[in-house]
């Protein structure tokens, strides 16, 4: 299945080509301005009204209204965590969810409409890929759900459904677009980026030298168990994983965050978080990058029967890579009565079949 072509949408322009937009439809120059402003304050076309009427109407009638509404919405009674699920202009969904921390709001969002990365324990990706999230929707998650709450993101993380790295033109142009001055203008500091492991993204990525923070989902320290709970290691191995990792680190001076999602039997014992800190600090010797792994339970997906450890397990495992060198964070489990682990709100509320859409990874 091929990827619906993109449309031009305004809301996916910078400030130059909506310059090049108007002075072409014989306007002036400063409407791109306003135009890009009103955009990053999180209003819709309909509502700029430093905009000519007759001019708003010529443009919506060549350019589809992007902006995400909200289809349903979900508030933790526990913390206030609030999962939405989010229609897009062709009637696909996604889901962002917005989570209170003590460093500010943050919000994690999907950068495709399903996932064709196939890993196992992972709920986005069972009914595989049906296309990938346009520029304008990557923002307007953030802005759509800022609207509706009435308070600001200050921190994304691009955590939920989808790979950002296999939607790599979209997610740098969002970048862009996010950081921008005129814009909504949210400093990279405050942007996390999680890849399965997709590793000519991570090569490019460090080209960009956006001081952003890499998360890359690791899982596991050997490429036989690797490959069997994550396909994309087939194509690019841990090796060539940890290699892309240390030149990223090398170009942007950026700590990587690795992720590890522990499922009990699989990766969770005291001789799993060994082999890991050995890995790490093997990949990482004489570059003088901190090490960093941020642990999770495996949230239990219905499909997948990964089973969840207990509190005990996570304990151990990450004094073992305390003990080792490797610094060790536990991820809070925000929302846990709202959650249903990512992907699976989509799911629910899905009618199109898996079969109709499926994408998968080679
Ligand atoms: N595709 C990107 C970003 C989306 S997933 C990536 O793989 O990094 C965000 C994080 O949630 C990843 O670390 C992913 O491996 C993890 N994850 C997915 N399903 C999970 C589950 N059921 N339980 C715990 N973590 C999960």
């Amino acid at each position: 299945m091929t990827n619906t072509p993109a449309p031009r949408d305004l809301a996916s322009m910078t400030e130059e080509e909506l310059t090049g937009l108007f002075l072409s439809m014989g306007e002036p120059k400063y409407r791109a301005k306003q135009l890009f402003s009103a955009f990053g304050k999180g209003q819709r076309l309909s509502e700029v009204t430093t905009l000519p009427k007759s001019l708003r109407e010529r443009l919506s009638s060549d350019f589809p209204d992007t902006f995400p509404e909200v289809e349903e919405k979900l508030v933790s009674r526990i913390d206030g965590t609030v999962k939405y699920l989010f229609r897009l202009y062709d009637g696909a969904c996604i889901e962002s969810v917005f989570m209170r921390y003590e460093h500010g709001n943050t919000l994690c969002i999907s950068s495709q409409v399903g996932c064709r990365m196939g890993c196992k324990f992972c709920a986005s990706t069972i009914g595989g890929k049906e296309r990938d999230l346009l520029p304008s929707e990557l923002l307007g998650q953030i802005l759509a759900a800022e609207r509706d709450l009435g308070e600001r993101v200050s921190n994304i993380v691009m955590m939920g459904i989808g790979e950002p790295m296999d939607n790599y033109e979209n997610v740098v142009r969002f970048l862009r677009l996010l950081n921008a001055d005129d814009g909504r203008n949210i400093g990279f500091r405050h942007i996390s980026l999680s890849t399965c492991g997709v590793v000519p993204g991570i090569l490019r990525l460090a080209e960009e030298s956006f001081p952003l923070t890499l998360s890359i989902s690791l899982h596991a320290s050997e490429d036989e168990k690797r490959s069997q709970i994550m396909p994309v290691n087939r194509k690019w191995p841990i090796s060539e994983l940890l290699a892309a990792c240390v030149t990223y680190y090398r170009k942007t001076g950026r700590r990587i965050s690795f992720e590890y999602t522990l499922i009990a039997g699989k990766n969770d014992t005291k001789e799993d978080a060994e082999k890991l800190a050995h890995l790490l600090r093997t990949a990482f010797a004489g570059t003088g990058a901190p090490l960093h792994v941020n642990l999770i339970r495996v949230n239990e997906v219905k499909e997948t029967g990964f089973r969840r450890g207990d509190a005990e397990s996570v304990r151990l495992f990450a004094k073992t890579l305390e003990e080792r060198g490797v610094v060790a964070t536990v991820r809070r489990r925000l929302g846990s009565d709202i959650n249903g682990a990512c992907g699976q709100l989509r799911r629910s509320s899905s009618k199109t079949t898996a079969s109709e859409r499926q994408e998968t990874l080679e």
